[in-house]
């Protein structure tokens, strides 16, 4: 086992992997900027290494900085965490190089996986179904014509290297289609360095629903159910459920294995996740993701599995110690998103919390790094606390977090509690009725 990780990350989710080590007995280094001096995860960590100002290219994305931390203190190990680093192929690389071990897949699976062309092409070779559309990039219009003759109206297209929602445009017809390719290609440039582009049929009501797989890279593969993540908002997720209400027990058996025996067969080693848009009974894959996720405390819920625990284990080079048998969902889980942003026009909030009181009880988890006195930077992501919650019916996990975003005080700041709150009184809601645009619909965005 190793003796000291460093964690190449900050917030909430620094916080989630130092409380995973700690109960192992791991020993903890914590990497920050000059803006997180203050941050929980440094105050908690064993020790802590300024790399660098506020700009996250010059701290959290400066590669050469945190291989030096990781040497100065001797880590056997880096856990890129999510977002950041965390899939980056390169930063897996040099990690390895400079001798120590990544906490996650092996770099060409990150790279393969990285590039939603190519994530495409070897979904397909592995036998996961995906959303039809153009069999790799498109160059020119008339090869995008062509496609769209094949698969029809209404089209996407998107950027080989998007993420969080970025590089998409919605094409409902031909006379659109070189305007939507020609904007997702300069959007695209402009924001991820590559013009490469794709198209996909635009489903019209999907749910999207996301695979958890724990891997050990010597041909073991688990899953630990789905969760669906349909409630968005600009692409975004906001509200994730476990199970989905919308499958069935073989509709689940049936993907999780369709998912695990393809990633056993590529070797997958680490947690991983495999996204599907699931519309009208059937499944079609969009992205996988080759890092822990956001959401990922709703299937730890009702498996009882740490999955960062799992991580650090098989990266160490141990065999998975369970098997598909073992895995027992019990009862259902919610995660809200809680974001520094007002609940109504999304303006950011950064700034000092004056009071803080998190909800408790049987069943309720709160995965943040706030705490009374502390200031939110205004350079990073939004989120500040995910509210989980776990009950042994759909219907007790409703009304726990109910009263857990009643209990919940976060002030001097603008949060999106009273976003959550009102969402998960909604007959949709509660009904576990709406697709990808339900939430933007009910907002009044489309
Ligand atoms: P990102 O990497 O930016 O998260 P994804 O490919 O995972 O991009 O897609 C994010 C979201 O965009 C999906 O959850 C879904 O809401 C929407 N989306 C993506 N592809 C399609 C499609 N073919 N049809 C309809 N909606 C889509």
């Amino acid at each position: 086992m190793f003796d000291k990780v460093l964690i190449a990350n900050r917030g909430e989710i620094a916080l989630r992997i130092h409380r995973a080590c700690k109960e192992m007995g791991i020993q903890t280094v914590a990497i920050h900027s000059t803006a997180d001096s203050d941050a929980m995860h440094v105050r908690l960590a064993d020790e802590a290494v300024c790399i660098g100002p506020p700009a996250p290219k010059d701290s959290y994305l400066n590669m050469a900085a945190i291989l030096s931390a990781a040497n100065i203190t001797g880590a056997d190990a880096v856990h890129p965490g999510v977002g950041f680093l965390a899939e980056n192929a390169d930063f897996a690389e040099m990690v390895e190089e400079h001798g120590h071990v990544f906490i996650g897949p092996t770099p060409e699976h990150i790279r393969i996986m990285g590039d939603k062309i190519a994530a495409k092409e070897k979904a397909r070779e592995i036998g996961i179904p995906v959303v039809p559309g153009s069999d790799g990039g498109i160059e020119t219009d008339a090869e995008a014509i062509a496609v769209a003759k094949e698969v029809g109206f209404p089209l996407i297209v998107k950027a080989a290297a998007g993420g969080g929602g970025r590089g998409m445009k919605v094409a409902e017809s031909m006379d659109r289609l070189p305007e939507a390719l020609s904007l997702c290609r300069s959007e695209a440039k402009a924001a991820f360095g590559d013009d490469a582009v794709y198209l996909e049929r635009y489903l019209g009501h999907p749910r999207h629903i996301e695979v958890q797989i724990l891997a050990d890279g010597q041909g073991n593969c688990i899953h630990l159910g789905e969760r669906d993540c349909s409630l968005q908002r600009r692409h975004q997720k906001v509200v994730e459920e476990a199970p989905s209400p919308a499958l069935n027990e073989e509709e689940r058996n049936r993907i999780g294995k369709t998912v695990t025996d393809a990633l056993a067969k590529m070797n997958y080693r680490s947690a991983g996740t495999v996204e599907f848009l699931y519309e009208d009974g059937e499944f079609f894959f969009i992205e996988m993701n080759t890092r822990l996720q956001v959401e990922h405390p709703i299937s730890e819920m009702i498996c009882g599995i740490d999955l960062v625990r799992e991580q650090i284990r098989v990266a160490t080079g141990a065999a998975l110690p369970i098997t598909q048998e073992d895995i027992k969902f019990n009862g259902h889980a919610i995660e809200c998103r809680i974001t520094a942003e007002d609940p109504d026009t999304f303006a950011p909030s950064p700034g000092r919390i004056t009071d803080y009181h998190a909800p408790g009880g049987l069943g309720v988890r709160v995965d943040s790094h706030l705490y009374s006195g502390y200031s939110i930077p205004p350079y990073y992501d939004s989120l500040v606390s995910k509210l989980i919650v776990h009950g042994n019916t759909r219907n007790e996990c409703l009304m726990r977090l109910r009263r857990a975003l009643e209990e919940y005080v976060i002030g001097g700041i603008k949060t999106t509690i009273p976003l959550h709150e009102r969402i998960i009184i909604e007959q949709a809601f509660i009904n576990g009725d709406y697709d990808i645009h339900w939430l933007e619909r009910w907002m009044g965005l489309k």
